[in-house]
């Protein structure tokens, strides 16, 4: 059985058709999902999982790359339905998920709030709403770089720090893969940055990219893209 699989989950967002892809992996005792989607998604996530042959009530844990709303925003409706489903990161980001410390992408809009066009506040102000309706959930299990589990085959965590301060990816052993998160994106068969706007500290995550390359994955799971199968010989990182 397939221990790595991609869901591909379509919404609109201001009216354009997008697509997301959190993982599952599969082992002897865990169902993992990594990152989850908007507040709200918890259904599509539930007829993704089925549709892919994999019951919800199956799931023991969510696994969230970093705290952005796209990423973590179902995970209170999760926990709520599956109680029992464990939440993943890093110490850094557990505090914004948690709701101890506040969203740095929140006081990152605020800020922008103040300096936008005239045109541009009543997005920026919606942004900050969306933002706020994200709500907190406890953490509970912190892992740091390095650290091991037999998910999907056996993976590693990889810190790649950037886009935000905690923010992990995932090296998966057995396929020589890895779950990028926002550290990777697709653009035209290579990867790169993500939107280098909502990248908090830019050196970093050039750094956080090359050592994803440097992996030499046979497969890059993106979580804005999908997969990329054999980037080394295109990949070029952007700093
Ligand atoms: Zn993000």
């Amino acid at each position: 059985m397939n221990q790595i699989v991609m869901l591909d989950i379509n919404f609109q967002y201001e009216n354009e058709p997008r697509t997301i892809h959190p993982v599952l992996l599969l082992s002897a005792n865990d169902v993992v999902l990594v990152d989850c989607g908007y507040p709200g998604f918890l259904p599509l996530l539930e007829a993704e999982m089925k549709s892919k042959g994999i019951d919800p009530g199956s799931l023991t844990k969510v696994l969230v790359t970093h705290h952005d709303d796209d990423h973590m925003g179902a995970l209170f409706e999760i926990k709520e339905k599956y109680p029992d489903v464990k939440v993943v990161a890093s110490s850094e980001e557990s505090g914004y998920i948690s709701g101890e410390r506040k969203s740095l992408r929140l006081l990152q809009a605020e800020e922008m709030l103040n300096v936008l066009p005239k045109e541009q506040k009543s997005f920026g102000i919606q942004f900050c709403e969306s933002l706020r309706k994200v709500r907190p959930v406890p953490v509970d299990i912190k892992v740091k770089d390095g650290d091991h589990f037999d998910w999907g085959g056996g993976c590693e965590i990889v810190e790649t720090p950037g886009h935000m301060p905690g923010h992990i990816s995932l090296y998966l052993k057995e396929s020589n893969s890895v779950i990028t998160g926002d550290a990777a994106v697709i653009d035209s068969g290579r990867l790169v940055i993500a939107n280098p706007q909502f990248t908090l500290d830019l050196d970093k995550a050039g750094d956080s990219l090359e050592k994803l390359i440097s992996l030499n994955g046979d497969r890059y799971y993106c979580y804005h893209g999908g997969i990329l199968k054999n980037p080394s010989s295109k990949a070029i990182p952007i700093n």
